[in-house]
Parts: C-alpha cells; sequence; structure tokens
C-alpha cells in the first residue's frame, strides 16, 4: 500500500490526513489498517515514533463514522488505556485531527486534575474515552461509567503500563468490559507477564511487529562524552548553546535532579523547563506547549514523564545521566530522528556509569563512539579509564552482577569488599 486512498476510509479521515501532510503510510499502518478494518484483534509490537497511534484510530473513527448513532449517558464506544497523562492528551489530539468534521466526542480522564469535567463528559455519553488506569477506576467505582456500549478496547504501551505497577488497575477494567469487543493491545516489549496477558485478552489477533529500534539508531549519530560529575553541567550548557540545537530534551535519573538541572541551566542563563510526576498537570502541559511551540528550547525529563512525548522537531536528545535499565536508553533517544528526520544523542558519562554504557551498548549491538573532542575529555581520561579497568575485572569476577548493578550499588559492593579485606588484614 503506497497511498491512504487504498484503505477506502471515510473520505472526510483521507481529507485531515492530507491536511496533515501524510502522503504514504508507515510500516504498522499498512500492516495493520487492512485487519483492524475488518475487525480482527491486533498485537502490535511497536513504539511510539513509529505511526502506531494512527495505525490504531483511523480504522477505529472509520468504523464509529459509518455507523453513527447517539451514545447513552456514561456510555462510550471506544477505550484507550495509555500509562501517563501526556500520551493520553497526544493521543486525543491526533483522534481529533484525524476525525475532522465527523462530530465523534472525545475525553481525556486522568489524575492529577478535578474529576467533574470528566464526570460531566461521561454524563453526555461518548465515542471516545482515552484514559489512564487509576483515575478510570476511581470513576467506575463511583458508578460514572457503563462499558455496555463499548465496542473497541485499546491497550496502550503494556510494557510500560507494568513497569509503572498498573496491571492490577487494568486487569479490574478488563473485568467489567463486554466479552463481545474488538481489542487490540500494543507494547513496546513482549515480557512473558505481557504475553499471558495478551493470551487472556486477544482472540484470535493478528500480530504486527515493526522494529524502529534499529532504523531509528542508524538515523541518529550518538556519542558519549566522558568526563567527571562535576563538569556535567558546564558541558550539556555547552552543548546546548550550540546554533544547530533547535530543540533538546534532557534525561536525569530523578525528579529532584531535573528539577536541579533546570536551576543550574538558569544559572547558566539557559531558560528550561521540567516535566515530570512531581509537577501539577497544568504545569506539565504548559511546559509541554511551550517546548512544542518551540518558546522553550529546553525540556528536562526523566523517563517516565517522557514516555509517549511526541515532538516532531527534538534535534537533540542529551543523557543527563545514563539510564539503569538498558531498554530506556532506546525509548529516549527513539524521541529524535522522528518522522523521517534526523538526530543527534549524546550521553554524558561519569566514572560511576561506565557500567550502566556497558550494559547499553550491550543491548543496542553497538559501541558508542566517546565525543574526544570535547574539553573535558582529556581531564577525566584517567579517571574513567580507572573506572573501566575496574568494571572489567569486576565483570570477570562477578559477571552478571557487576554490569546489572546500580552503581549507589557498586559502590556500597566495593566498599563491602574493601572492608572484607581490611578485616582480613
Ligand atoms: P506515533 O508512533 O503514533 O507516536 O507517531 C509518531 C509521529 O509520526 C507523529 O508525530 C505522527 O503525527 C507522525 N505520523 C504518523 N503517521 C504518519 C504518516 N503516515 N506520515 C507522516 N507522519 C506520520
Amino acid at each position: 500500500m503506497n497511498n491512504f486512498d487504498d484503505f477506502k476510509l471515510q473520505p472526510k479521515i483521507n481529507d485531515a490526513l492530507k491536511a496533515k501532510g501524510y502522503t504514504k503510510p508507515t510500516l504498522i499502518q499498512e500492516q495493520a489498517i487492512p485487519h483492524l478494518l475488518l475487525g480482527s484483534d491486533l498485537l502490535g509490537i511497536a513504539q511510539t515514533g513509529t505511526g502506531k497511534t494512527a495505525a490504531f484510530s483511523l480504522p477505529i473513527i472509520h468504523r464509529l463514522a459509518a455507523k453513527p448513532f447517539r451514545v447513552l449517558p456514561k456510555c462510550m464506544r471506544v477505550l484507550i488505556l495509555t500509562p501517563t497523562r501526556e500520551l493520553a492528551s497526544q493521543i486525543e489530539l491526533n483522534i481529533k485531527s484525524y476525525s475532522k468534521g465527523l462530530n465523534l466526542r472525545s475525553k481525556v480522564i486522568f489524575g492529577g486534575v478535578g474529576p467533574t469535567p470528566q464526570v460531566n463528559a461521561l454524563k453526555q455519553g461518548l465515542e471516545f474515552v482515552i484514559a489512564t488506569p487509576g483515575r478510570l477506576l476511581d470513576l467506575m467505582q463511583e458508578g460514572h461509567v457503563n462499558f455496555s456500549q463499548l465496542e473497541v478496547f485499546v491497550l496502550d504501551e503494556a510494557d510500560r503500563m507494568l513497569d509503572m505497577g498498573f496491571i492490577h488497575d487494568i486487569k479490574k477494567i478488563i473485568q467489567k468490559l463486554p466479552p463481545k469487543r474488538q481489542t487490540l493491545l500494543f507494547s513496546a516489549t513482549m515480557p512473558p507477564d505481557i504475553e499471558k496477558l495478551a493470551q487472556g485478552l486477544l482472540k484470535n489477533p493478528i500480530k504486527v511487529e515493526v522494529t524502529p529500534e534499529s532504523s531509528t539508531i542508524e538515523k541518529i549519530k550518538q556519542s558519549v562524552c566522558f568526563l567527571t560529575k562535576d563538569n556535567k553541567i558546564k558541558l550539556l550548557a555547552e552543548i546546548l548553546r550550540d546554533e544547530n540545537l533547535a530543540s533538546a530534551l534532557v534525561f536525569t535519573r530523578t525528579k529532584h535532579g531535573a528539577d536541579k538541572v533546570v536551576r543550574m541551566l538558569e544559572k547558566e542563563k539557559l531558560l528550561a523547563k521540567a516535566i515530570h510526576g512531581n509537577k501539577s498537570q497544568n504545569n506539565r502541559e504548559s511546559a509541554l506547549k511551550r517546548f512544542r511551540e518551540g518558546e522553550v528550547k529546553i525540556l528536562v525529563a526523566t523517563d517516565i514523564a517522557a514516555r509517549g512525548i511526541d515532538v516532531d522537531h527534538i534535534t537533540h536528545v542529551i543523557n543527563y545521566n545514563l539510564p539503569e535499565d538498558a531498554t530506556n536508553y532506546v525509548h529516549r533517544i527513539g524521541r529524535t530522528a522522528r518522522a523521517g528526520r534526523e538526530g543527534i544523542a549524546i550521553s554524558l558519562c561519569d566514572g560511576h556509569e561506565i557500567s550502566l554504557l556497558q550494559s547499553i551498548e550491550k543491548h543496542i549491538k553497538m559501541k558508542i563512539t566517546p565525543n574526544t573532542d570535547q574539553p573535558y575529555h582529556e581531564e577525566s581520561r584517567v579517571l574513567i579509564e580507572k573506572a573501566c579497568k575496574k568494571v572489567t575485572r569486576n565483570d570477570r569476577g562477578q559477571s552478571r552482577k557487576a554490569s546489572t548493578a546500580s552503581p549507589k550499588k557498586k559502590l556500597s559492593q566495593s566498599k563491602k569488599a574493601r572492608r572484607r579485606r581490611s578485616f582480613k588484614g
């Protein structure tokens, strides 16, 4: 399929796609849309950046528009569950733009904001509810939700839901859904728990797997800067002043760390905003909006908050701290090089993060090029080489344990080892 017209979607949907400048379906759209139009269940192994939102929402919009009816109060025709509020909002924005002129009503339902507008919207009956599990469950328990008219259920980013501890809430919600429905499950990875969930949830699903990881990675210029922790902020500021940088997403390990980086950048006269779970919903939305519109060039985020941030023009992803989980490295750098563009990913690695870097390189099956031109490389070389040797030694002795332990744990492991040695005299 080279053309959206081949899917024979409602003309208004095609008009909307043209208005958005989509000329050709992405791989997942090409593979999923024909089956979804026939009503199949689907297991989609894909992450954001592949065009999966349109892959599931276009056939659903087509289905709803082909058979319009007045939805009863508290009912909805489609339920989409997502792990984060940002992703829920983005999906709603996409659905609204793909269904322009079709009169389909939608509401996002998530915590952190007052429930009244959500309850009022539900009272009207809706075509789409896009929700995070916790608030939806609360509203269900308070009697505001009725699933009797539900036709399609989409579970998005199932692996992330699992990581965030939503699995029990999801199971409680699923129990209440009518058995006769179309079900779509998307996940970037397929750990055994998700596989089990999918088996119980999907009926003869078609399986669509797109692996953007390698193709995306190929388009991203990756490098690592070795330096001491104290120099990180200076180098970060220098990178962010690069005139070729249109917008950058900076990752920190903790929420507190994100706030601290914003404050330190302010001292360097660089305007940045932080986005993480401790910020209010309004605050997060306003930061994201200003970033999307280019008013703020630098967004500092934690892994969970950044998940699903769908901003096409991010030119740089900078890992201020390396992720503890190597798979998050791929999710992080996948925020750049979207929609066919190229991107730059720079990781700032101090001596304590060498083992994390090694886990990442093992995961992506390639070495990340060290930037030897950056000003702190030579200064930190001896220190880093020492750390590298130590990790390699540990690797030999303790094999997997050493490479997966967090830096904190490794520090306490080496402290313990020193203590053991001193006890032995
Ligand atoms: P998603 O994987 O759903 O987060 O989509 C990633 C990005 O690709 C979003 O910015 C979409 O607007 C964009 N996109 C989705 N489908 C297409 C398409 N067929 N052509 C161009 N851009 C697309």
